[in-house]
C-alpha cells in the first residue's frame, strides 16, 4: 500500500468526486481503471461490500469487513492486503474524498492468470484488491422514501441461490436489472423478486420487508444477509417488536398491513403501494416510520459508528 504520494490539501480537492485504490495507489475517480482482461469484468468473478459514512463515521465497519472477508474465503480469492490494510485504505480513500457522507465501496477481483499457470483455472489469478469513495448516494430516493416506494414483484425470478449464493455479495445482477426493466415499464419505483417457488427474496441491491398484524417479516433464504436488515432485527428487539425469519410467500406479499426495504445506503426505506395496491393510507406505515426514525436518531447519537479520523 502506498499513501505518500498524495496530497489533498490543494484549494481544488482533485478527488472531490470519488478517490480511489487500485493496484496499490490511490488515484481520483474518474483515472482508477481495471485491465480489460481480468476476470472480474470479463466474468463478474469479483465480490464486495459497501459500508456508508454519515456524520463523519462509518456505520458497522468491522460487520462489512467481517462479511467481505467471509465473502472473499467463499470465493478463494486471497488479495495482498491484510484486512488491517484494507481498513486503512477505505479510510484514506474517505480522508482524500474529503465528506462526511459518503459510499465507501471495496471490491477483490479474480484478477488474471498468473504467466506460467493453467489459463483458465481460477486457481491461477492473482486476485487483486481495489476500493472507492464517492459522495453519498441514496439507492431510493429521500423524497420516494417520504412518500413511500410503489413496489412491483417482478416477472423475473432471482437467480437460484444454489447456483449463485446471494449471501456473498456479487455482481451477478441479469436478474435484478431485468426487473428493473419492468419497474421503468410499469412506472414503478421499484421491484421485489421471488424465488423459483415464489417466495420473497430481496430486490436490487435491498433487502425486503414484509409487516402483518403487527409482526415483521423477513425472507430466511434467497437474499444477502444486509448489515442494515441486521440492524433492523436489533431495532425490533430495542422497541419491542416481534419479528420472525421465514420464508414469506408471493400472497402474503401482496397482502402485506406494511412493507419496507433495508440496504446501507438508504437505511430503512418505507413502501405505500405494492402491485398497484395502496397499503394503508398511502404513506409509509406506522411501524416503517417508527423504524425508521429511530434507525436514523440513533445514528446521528453515534449508534455502531467508527469516526473517520482526520476529517473536518
Ligand atoms: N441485497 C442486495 C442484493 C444488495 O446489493 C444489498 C446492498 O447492496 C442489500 C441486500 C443490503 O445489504 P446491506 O444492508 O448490507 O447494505
Amino acid at each position: 500500500m502506498k499513501t505518500d504520494h498524495v496530497e489533498s490539501s490543494a484549494p481544488e480537492n482533485t478527488f472531490a468526486a470519488g478517490a480511489a485504490y487500485v493496484k496499490g495507489r490511490f488515484v481520483p475517480i474518474g483515472e482508477a481503471a481495471i485491465p480489460m482482461t481480468d476476470w472480474g469484468y470479463r466474468r463478474s468473478d469479483v465480490t464486495y461490500d459497501v459500508v456508508g459514512v454519515w456524520n463523519g463515521a462509518f456505520f458497522r465497519l468491522d460487520d462489512h469487513l467481517a462479511r467481505f472477508e467471509a465473502s472473499m474465503r467463499a470465493l478463494r480469492m486471497q488479495p495482498t492486503e491484510t484486512m488491517a490494510e484494507i481498513r486503512a485504505i477505505l479510510t484514506r480513500c474517505v480522508q482524500l474524498l474529503g465528506r462526511r457522507e459518503a459510499y465507501v465501496a471495496m471490491d477483490c477481483l479474480r484478477g488474471v492468470p498468473r504467466p506460467g499457470m493453467p489459463a483458465r483455472m481460477p486457481g491461477s489469478c492473482a486476485n487483486h484488491f481495489a476500493a472507492f469513495a464517492v459522495p453519498w448516494v441514496w439507492v431510493v430516493p429521500e423524497e420516494v422514501q417520504r412518500r413511500g416506494a410503489h413496489l412491483i414483484i417482478a416477472e423475473t425470478p432471482r437467480i437460484p441461490d444454489v447456483c449463485v449464493d446471494p449471501t456473498v455479495k456479487n455482481f451477478h445482477w441479469g436478474d435484478l436489472t431485468s426487473a428493473l426493466f419492468e419497474v421503468e415499464d410499469k412506472g414503478a419505483d421499484n421491484a421485489l423478486l421471488l424465488d423459483m417457488s415464489g417466495n420473497l427474496t430481496e430486490g436490487p441491491g435491498f433487502n425486503a420487508f414484509v409487516i402483518k398484524d403487527g409482526k415483521v417479516l423477513s425472507p430466511d433464504r434467497g437474499a444477502l444477509e444486509g448489515i442494515t436488515r441486521k440492524t433492523v432485527f436489533e431495532l425490533c428487539e430495542k422497541l419491542g417488536l416481534p419479528f420472525e425469519i421465514r420464508p414469506i410467500p408471493k400472497a402474503e406479499v401482496l397482502d402485506a398491513d406494511e412493507i419496507f426495504l433495508s440496504t446501507t445506503a438508504g437505511g430503512i426505506m418505507p413502501a405505500s403501494r405494492i402491485d398497484g395496491r395502496i397499503m394503508g393510507n398511502d404513506r409509509p406505515g406506522p411501524i416503517s416510520a417508527e423504524l425508521r426514525e429511530t434507525f436514523w436518531r440513533l445514528r446521528a447519537e453515534g449508534w455502531h459508528a467508527t469516526p473517520v479520523e482526520g476529517l473536518a
